[in-house]
């Protein structure tokens, strides 16, 4: 009969980072409530079983799942695609505060679409997501019907600068790979499974920040604005990279005080 105490026991003798957090998850996905009072069902039993085995390989509890929550939505997650994570969410904070219906907004690398999907649910803006690769880009398309959000999905590169011609947008969002090489030769166990295009941005992690910037920032609307993820370090290098590109760069960053966004807005009178 498996129970919580068991199942934080496997997580944790697997080297789970938090067993507690993994095993009351488990629990809520095949029971349906994270702390069964009566029996688990042979059903439930076995599918948490199952769940288990394949977690102490070190897959990542999102792709067991299939499914798993972004600013409150849900999104199918697998094989192929980044994981949405809680940093992340800073970035659809940026367009709640400065976008509204009638908006124009693009998210470039759009991985499974929680950007996009996210503003277009919380701000009403229209919302178009770019993204290349073939499972990541069925995951994008697949959460926008689940989530109902008005987004238009094109599978394509994020560094051409000249798709969706004649339109310009009143923001350009990017959770672009980031990691460096040094960063991709001692990742997390979890995160080897997910995929390397989507996470290595070159030796030193800005490869994507110095091909998108300039290829997109004539796409601005005036006084529009540019909004990034970036790894803890890079907030200083992307601001440049953004200031080169005539925008006026604002580094923010998340509760722990490390870099995570950098928001570089084009004004009202610039020439671009
Ligand atoms: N934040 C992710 C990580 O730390 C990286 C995502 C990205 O490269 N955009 O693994």
């Amino acid at each position: 009969m498996v129970s919580y105490p068991e199942i934080r026991k496997t997580l944790a003798a697997a080297g789970v980072f938090d067993p507690s957090f993994e095993a009351r998850e488990i629990l809520r996905e095949y029971t349906g409530s994270e702390l069964p009072g009566g029996d688990i069902s042979p059903e439930a039993e076995a599918a948490i079983q199952k769940a288990l085995q394949r977690r102490i390989t070190g897959e990542p509890l999102q792709y067991i799942f299939g499914k798993w929550e972004f600013y409150g939505l849900p999104f199918y997650v697998g094989q192929g695609v980044l994981i949405p994570r809680p940093e992340t969410e800073l970035l659809v904070d940026i367009a709640v505060k400065r976008l509204r219906r009638g908006s124009s907004a693009l998210d470039l690398c759009s991985g499974s679409g929680c950007i996009p999907v996210s503003i277009a649910l919380k701000t009403g803006a229209k919302c178009y997501a770019v993204e290349l690769h073939e499972a990541a880009f069925g995951y994008l398309e697949r959460n926008i019907t689940l989530n109902g959000a008005d987004v238009t999905a094109l599978r394509a590169d994020a560094l051409d600068g000249t798709l969706f011609p004649g339109m310009t947008f009143d923001a350009i969002f990017s959770n672009p790979p980031y990691l460096t090489g040094a960063e991709m030769r001692s990742l997390m166990r979890e995160v080897s499974f997910e995929p390397e295009s989507a996470l290595y941005g070159g030796e030193d992690g800005l490869d994507f920040y110095r091909k998108i910037i300039p290829a997109w920032v004539g796409r601005l609307a005036k006084g529009g604005f540019f909004a990034v993820e970036t790894g803890e370090t890079q907030g200083a290098a992307v601001a440049e990279i953004m200031r080169d590109c005539g925008l006026f760069p604002e580094v923010i960053g998340d509760h722990s005080g490390l870099d995570r966004v950098v928001v570089g807005t084009l004004k009202k009178t610039s020439k671009i």
